[in-house]
């Protein structure tokens, strides 16, 4: 199994040395390992970093692999969060700066606001908010291709006061998936929902997977999106498990930005 999404200190919410989750890996029996520290310029809360030290994050991953090599796989990736306008131009640059293997774009914030904080949810249903959320996903998307998958992609609902209703968003939220598979890029399971206590709405839905299936979509990573040694792994045989039973031939990894298919 593979563990395509993990946070080290060089992320603002996490004081892990890569080491340590590196570490927390192997003991799992994990085989390879992304790294993918945030970098999200322009974020819309002041006093959070939107600065990331591209060449000392790339410099310690190489490092760790080095140490980890013959044990664990570790992969060179990014998280990099995406906003509209002339923050995709600094989006761009650090896509391009480094010889990445792999990269996550995600939303953490929409319309300049915040979700976490819930500024963006604020003055409007959930319904509403889902809709405003799919379409600036849309929006900037259609002005950017430096990614490899869409992280959290339904990562609104965690944020959000109550879950939007199904049919409130499915026409935005399948467009969304098209433009994906478009592109030749594809989405992550992340497996996070499990510690947010999500239940069964996980991170894509059951049922956001099987729409992707049924579009084409073939590119899928499996990530913790661990902050913390003990988050390493945690859940990601569900991951694998969910894409077997919808029918899902292949999960897949990435090196040099380049897709590789493994059969489930
Ligand atoms: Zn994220
Ligand atoms: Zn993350």
């Amino acid at each position: 199994m593979k563990d395509y999404h993990i946070h080290s200190h060089f992320s603002a919410d996490s004081n892990a040395p890569m080491a340590d989750m590196a570490s927390a890996a192997e003991s799992l029996g994990i085989t390879e390992i992304a790294f993918t520290d945030h970098y999200d310029p322009d974020y819309a809360i002041t006093g959070w970093p939107s600065t990331l030290d591209f060449a000392a994050n790339v410099r310690e991953m190489e490092e760790t692999a080095a140490a980890f090599r013959g044990r664990l796989s570790i992969r060179k990736g990014i998280e990099i969060g995406l906003q509209h306008g002339a923050t995709l131009d600094k989006c761009r640059a650090a896509a391009r700066g480094q010889d990445y293997d792999f990269i996550i774009a995600s939303f953490h914030c929409a319309e300049g606001m915040e979700l976490s904080c819930g500024d963006f949810f604020r003055g409007r249903t959930a319904n509403e908010a889902a809709r405003a959320f799919y379409i600036y996903n849309l929006e900037t998307l259609a002005d950017y291709d430096d990614f490899d998958v869409i992280g959290h992609i339904n990562g609104v609902d965690r944020y959000s006061p109550q879950l939007p209703t199904h049919d409130a968003y499915w026409d935005l939220f399948e467009e969304l998936l098209r433009l994906i598979i478009d592109k030749g890029r594809g989405i992550e399971i992340n497996t996070s929902s499990f510690r947010y206590k999500m239940g069964d709405h996980t991170t894509p839905t059951t049922d956001m997977l099987k729409l992707y299936r049924s579009l084409g979509g073939e590119i899928v990573t499996v990530g913790s999106d661990a902050h913390l040694p003990h988050s390493v792994g945690d859940h990601i045989d569900w991951g694998y498990d969910k894409l077997r039973e919808l029918g899902f031939k292949y999960y897949t990894s990435f090196e040099q930005r380049k897709p590789i298919f493994h059969k489930l």
